[in-house]
């Protein structure tokens, strides 16, 4: 396994645009291991698998059906070879994921393909909710990025075009279940760099974490 950098953080902390930059700048591959949640979501919805069928949703993880890419831009999901990337990204699909992401044998499924993001000849950054925690806990640095709720929603509101009291209200819901749930809920990894987000921006954010990872890679 190469070098990982993990990113946790609560639903839009800026963990997908702080990867994607210190990717870049590293010159690494980055990962949204939300993508393998929302993709399996749209795909039982798409297949009407029932939500609570978990035998079937674990079945539907090895099925070629549908596929995460990474991408330099964005972690990429196809499903039947369509690019559903932009399907994916809707509050509603992040709430079926949380749904899914709640299944011991789901997420133990999933594992393996996220593990495998970081064998690629370039280091991974790797972001999400239990990267530092459970996927890459031998990561060579972690980072936790938080934010107000209010930043938070007022972020992804305007990303999605949508009412940001409605998004305040749908993110606590799910990071009320991520944070909750018995496997491997979202938490703050023992040694992590916590960053609170709310009153910096993308640039400030990168450099500081640079700054953490530079001594441990
Ligand atoms: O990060 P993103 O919003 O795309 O994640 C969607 C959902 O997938 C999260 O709300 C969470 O329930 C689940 N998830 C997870 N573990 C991860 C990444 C995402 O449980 N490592």
């Amino acid at each position: 396994m190469g070098m990982v950098i993990t990113i946790d953080g609560p639903a839009a902390s800026g963990k997908s645009s702080v990867s994607r930059e210190l990717a870049r700048r590293l010159g690494w591959q980055w990962v949204s291991t939300g993508a393998f949640y929302r993709g399996l979501a749209f795909a039982a919805l798409q297949l009407h698998i029932d939500l609570d069928d978990v035998k079937a949703l674990a079945e539907l993880t090895h099925n070629p059906v549908w596929s995460v890419r990474m991408d330099d831009a964005r972690t990429r999901v196809f499903f039947q070879d369509q690019d559903v990337t932009d399907l994916i990204a809707h509050e509603d699909v992040g709430n079926f994921a949380s749904k899914v992401s709640h299944y011991p044998d789901v997420r133990k499924a999933l594992l393996e393909a996220q593990r495998n993001c970081s064998r690629g000849p370039q280091g991974l950054v790797a972001e999400g909710r239990d990267c530092g925690t459970v996927v890459f806990p031998q990561a060579q640095a972690k980072v936790y990025l938080t934010a107000s709720s209010e930043h938070r929603a007022a972020r992804r509101a305007a990303e999605l075009g949508l009412d940001q009291g409605d998004m305040v209200k749908a993110q606590q819901q799910r990071d009320h279940q991520d944070s909750t749930r018995k496997v491997a809920p979202m938490a703050v990894p023992e040694d992590a760099l916590v960053v609170d987000t709310t009153t910096m921006n993308l640039e400030q954010v990168v450099d500081k974490v640079v700054e953490f990872v530079k001594g441990k890679i």
